[in-house]
């Protein structure tokens, strides 16, 4: 893809598609794989059966990483741009979007969880990102102060990741929603939330393992579905640069890394939006975001940006002169056919 293109275009949105392996099951059941991914040609065939009759559906992305892709492939074609444009002072969002089971978290996070701060084997678009940060800030001797935060957003409520335990009680009374507030300039704030300073790669990657070991310790006291909540790790940098004129200022970047609420159900819920909604069951912020990066794509007036958490949160960091990245997450498996229909239905039209 001709990124020079693309910026003439002012295309900010950028879609890819990564299908993950048949696992060991999968594959030891004999599980059928009806996905195949050209990489080349940047597309994705999936094989339906209708009747006795075989039917071929292709899709085109701005970029396709097939089942043999690593980790490292991702953020070095797609994501370490991304990190360029937050190091010279612009907010990016890179989202994970895909049925429960497809790999969002293990794009994101990783594979295996980091110990005493290393590096991560198998890292993700989050350890990896927060590398080439570091890295690019030392090489330039910048002088600059960074900030983490880690929420969760679950049924249009936001948790923090990061706030130490009241109690070990694991009272949950104790751990009481933060509220989205308007700041009068136009922008929302999260009040009450987190926000380390850190100083090194090794201390991030320790909170994020510290986050998401609570994410995943939340989900099972209060026996939610964690699939349906969407997690949002947001990196603020502050550099100060000195002009030719000895003039100070101060360039501000942010990346969110957002590893969204399983897509499943979401067309089908969407229909019945009315009354699903009152039984809780759709997904307010996930619809919203669909909406509003269509409307960024297709350059319409309006922008729903308010109707759900999620995209008041992101506000400041998509659209404009921001840089956003789906990465669109599937199964190969015949088992998961139809949800990965609507996942390749719902990003590329994304496009
Ligand atoms: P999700 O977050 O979308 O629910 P996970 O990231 O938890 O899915 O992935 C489900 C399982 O599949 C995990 O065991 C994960 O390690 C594995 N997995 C996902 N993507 C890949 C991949 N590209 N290569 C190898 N294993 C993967
Ligand atoms: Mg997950």
């Amino acid at each position: 893809l001709n990124t020079k293109n693309e910026k003439e275009k002012g295309v900010n949105v950028q879609v890819i598609l990564r299908c993950r392996p048949l696992s060991e099951e999968e594959q030891n059941s004999g599980m059928l794989a009806v996905i195949t991914c050209n990489e080349m040609r940047r597309e994705v065939v999936a094989i339906q059966n209708i009747g006795s009759k075989q039917s071929d559906r292709t899709f085109v992305f701005d970029k396709v990483f097939g089942q043999a892709s690593q980790q490292t492939d991702i953020f070095n074609q797609s994501i370490s741009p991304i990190v360029d444009e937050v190091l010279e002072g612009f907010s990016c969002t890179v989202f994970a979007y895909g049925q429960t089971g497809t790999g969002k978290t293990y794009t994101m996070e990783g594979g295996k969880k980091a110990k005493n701060g290393e590096f991560p084997c198998d890292a993700g678009v989050i350890p990896q990102s927060v590398r080439k940060i570091f890295e690019s800030l030392e090489a330039q001797c910048a002088d600059y102060m960074m900030k983490v935060s880690f929420l969760e957003l679950y049924n249009e409520e936001i948790t923090d990741l990061l706030a130490p335990d009241e109690s070990k009680s694991s009272d949950e009374k104790s751990k009481k929603p933060l509220t989205l507030m308007e700041d009068g300039k136009g922008g929302v704030f999260v009040r009450g939330l987190e926000e380390e300073i850190v100083c090194s790669a090794s201390e991030i990657y320790m909170i994020l393992d510290k986050g998401s070991a609570k994410r995943r310790t939340a989900e099972t006291l209060l026996n939610k579905q964690s699939s349906r909540s969407h997690s949002i790790f947001c990196i603020t940098i502050h550099i100060k640069e000195v002009t030719s004129e000895g003039e100070e200022l101060v360039k501000v970047g942010k990346l969110n890394l957002v590893d969204l609420a399983g897509s499943e159900n979401i067309l089908r819920s969407g229909a019945r939006e009315g009354r699903a909604r009152e039984a809780g069951e759709i997904n307010k912020s996930l619809l919203t975001l669909g909406r509003v990066i269509n409307a960024l794509a297709e350059h319409t007036g309006h922008i729903p940006y308010r109707e759900s958490k999620l995209t008041r949160l992101l506000r400041d960091s998509l659209g404009g002169k921001s840089k956003t990245c789906i990465i669109a997450t599937i199964s190969p498996s015949i088992q998961c056919l139809e949800e990965t229909m609507s996942t390749l239905d719902y990003a590329h039209r994304a496009k």
